[in-house]
């Protein structure tokens, strides 16, 4: 993020919710600190796909775009993206479950997920299967999803 940016506020629980495959929804949300805080304001590189698309989704949710770009493959990142949650018909995230995470190769990786969200005062699922490289710099990124809109 550029340091004349205002930075948006961070919650305390992280809007990711901790997800992981088969996590009860019950659960005690983890400290965003702890989770992807360290991601997205501590520069710490994610492990995996899942963790950084879990990371990926609590920066829709702050509407932190540098860290989107960063951590978007360069060929399929969109010129203009643009988010920025306190637009009026910006879509309100209101929790993430994922599915399915399966590294299919050293570079390859796919993340399954949900995420809900409301918009002009409608509940929406997003369901998507995305797809992430390592690149030669050790770090995940990524690349596109495929969206099921049943
Ligand atoms: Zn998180």
């Amino acid at each position: 993020m550029n340091a004349d940016t205002p930075r948006a506020a961070r919650p305390a629980d992280c809007p990711c919710g901790g997800a992981a495959p088969n996590l009860k929804a019950n659960g005690k949300p983890p400290r965003y600190a702890a989770c992807c805080g360290r991601f997205i304001d501590d520069h710490a590189v994610p492990a995996s796909a899942l963790e950084l698309m879990r990371s990926r989704y609590t920066a829709y949710v702050l509407g932190d775009v540098a860290y989107l770009r960063a951590t978007w493959a360069p060929q399929t990142c969109p010129a203009d993206l643009e988010v920025d949650p306190a637009a009026p018909d910006a879509p309100r995230w209101l929790g993430l479950a994922v599915k399915r995470h399966e590294q299919t190769d050293e570079t390859h990786a796919i993340v399954e997920f949900v995420a809900r969200y409301k918009t002009g005062g409608r509940a929406f699922r997003l369901h998507e299967t995305s797809r992430f490289t390592r690149e030669s710099d050790g770090r995940w990124r990524y690349v596109e999803g495929d969206v099921d809109s049943r």
